[in-house]
């Protein structure tokens, strides 16, 4: 797989602001660097261009793989995952008040908290900690 440009790669950072943009978890605080992920997987014809490009910390990225869909638990149903280019986060997932768990709000929104499984334990144990030292600005 060709790696992609230092110039790209860059603008997906910063465009991120150095979050997964599937879980929301700061780069700076993870074990493992984030990847630059295809929305759209390369096996399905994705392309290396910048709306095609979302940071992503390595838990959501291995989850996400090549999918593109997953099941809402609630209606059963397969629809599409979250798309970080073309839809906004906030209207699709909000945090519970302690700030700590990920809920889907919409179709979308729940199949991506069950595909990618947004509210992993390590996960949900960082937030606590964030949330504690100042660290975890759900609204942000
Ligand atoms: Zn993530």
């Amino acid at each position: 797989m060709a790696r992609l440009p230092k110039a790209a790669r860059d603008l997906v950072v910063r465009r991120a602001g150095g979050r997964c943009e599937y879980c929301r978890s700061p780069a700076a605080f993870a074990h493992q660097s984030f990847s630059i992920e295809h929305i759209r997987p390369r096996v399905r014809r994705g392309r290396d261009s910048a709306g095609n490009l979302a940071l992503s910390c390595q838990g959501c990225n291995n989850h996400k793989y090549d999918r593109t869909r997953g099941r809402d638990p609630v209606s059963g149903r397969e629809v599409r995952l979250f798309h970080p280019r073309r839809d906004r986060w906030g209207d699709h997932f909000a945090w519970t008040e302690a700030g700590t768990v990920v809920l889907g709000l919409t179709p979308t929104g729940r199949a991506t908290v069950e595909t990618l499984q947004l509210n992993r334990e390590p996960l949900v144990n960082l937030r606590r900690v964030l949330v504690e030292v100042g660290e975890h600005r759900p609204d942000a």
